[in-house]
């Protein structure tokens, strides 16, 4: 599939719809909501992209059901969207895109939210296994003061560890806090206990790390990031997070604690699928806006778009 920015169903409706309607039946359309497949394509202006679910008598689009849904912004503004945020290495701001789409900052705002809501993997696997090494590192981000003449105090900075599986993949949380109990919570219900697991000398592994194959520990103060003939090192982990903070900050500037998780989605699918082409991962989030409407309010109280 090319997914150059002149292709059509970036800029027409109707070839849009048709794209999204084949990447989301395959094998046809289905009603969304009670699965069958005897539905007809209503005819009519007004009812373009509109079927009809002759069994439980319903209307659906190929929207319904998928974070595209009950939005008035069309759908090829939604597909160049995808595109633009899958394929960009350092993330684009809803100001990037209100630009380039044409559209309010507080519609853009939320489009970007839903994507991002798109490249959660519905139900992630657990990473690491027998002979794996899993990386584990943790890092603060945020706290940066805009206002800080009129700040009294530091705006909170938010703690966020990483699981990275060397030549793998990686999954990312927000954190109440890193110690022993919040973090061993994240790691044994993401990583295999067959790993090998590596870590910094943070006191909170200590325990947690004797419920692996292996621990190995890296003092991040002493110079030896690189120990043992290049094993030894949480590398990956630094690597994913650097990536990751100079996106941040450069791209979005403050990151509210509400969307902080769905930004580490973001990150997590930009490194999980950093070897696919550019139209490859772009049309992951398109299979991943299914069943996952959002309801959520955005910043200034408005619901939908
Ligand atoms: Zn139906």
């Amino acid at each position: 599939m090319t997914c150059d920015l002149a292709n059509p169903i970036f800029t027409d409706e109707v070839k849009a719809t048709a794209h999204m309607e084949a990447d989301r039946w395959p094998d046809g359309a289905y009603c969304p909501h009670c699965g069958s497949v005897n539905v007809h394509k209503m005819a009519g202006k007004t009812q373009a992209g509109m079927f009809l679910c002759n069994e439980c008598r319903e209307k659906f689009t190929c929207r319904t059901g998928t974070v595209f849904e009950r939005s008035h912004i069309p759908l090829h503004k939604w597909l160049l969207a995808t595109h633009l945020m899958a394929a960009s290495k350092k993330g684009m701001s809803a100001l990037q895109l209100s630009r380039m789409l044409g559209l309010s900052y507080k519609s853009s705002w939320f489009m970007c939210h839903r994507i991002r809501e798109g490249m959660k993997p519905a139900s992630p696997s657990p990473i690491g296994g027998e002979n794996k090494v899993v990386e584990s590192d943790e890092t603060f981000i945020g706290g940066k003061a805009k206002n800080r003449a009129y700040a009294k105090k530091e705006p909170k900075k938010h703690a966020v560890m990483t699981l990275v599986e060397r030549d793998g993949e990686s999954r990312s949380f927000h954190v109440a806090n890193v110690k022993a109990k919040t973090l061993r919570e994240k790691i044994v219900t993401t990583v295999s206990r067959k790993s090998h697991l590596m870590t910094d000398e943070l006191a909170s592994y200590e325990k947690v790390g004797k419920e692996f194959a292996n621990h190995g520990t890296v003092n991040h103060s002493a110079d030896e990031y690189v120990r043992l003939g290049g094993f030894e090192h949480i590398n990956t982990a630094e690597c994913r997070f650097s990536l990751m903070k100079r996106a941040v900050f450069a791209t979005h500037h403050s990151i509210s604690e509400a969307h902080l998780p769905r930004y580490l989605a973001e990150w997590d699918f930009k490194w999980n699928t950093r070897k696919m082409k550019d139209g490859e991962r772009a049309a992951l989030p398109l299979k991943g806006a299914e069943g996952k409407r959002l309801t959520y309010r955005g910043p200034r109280g408005a619901a939908h778009v």
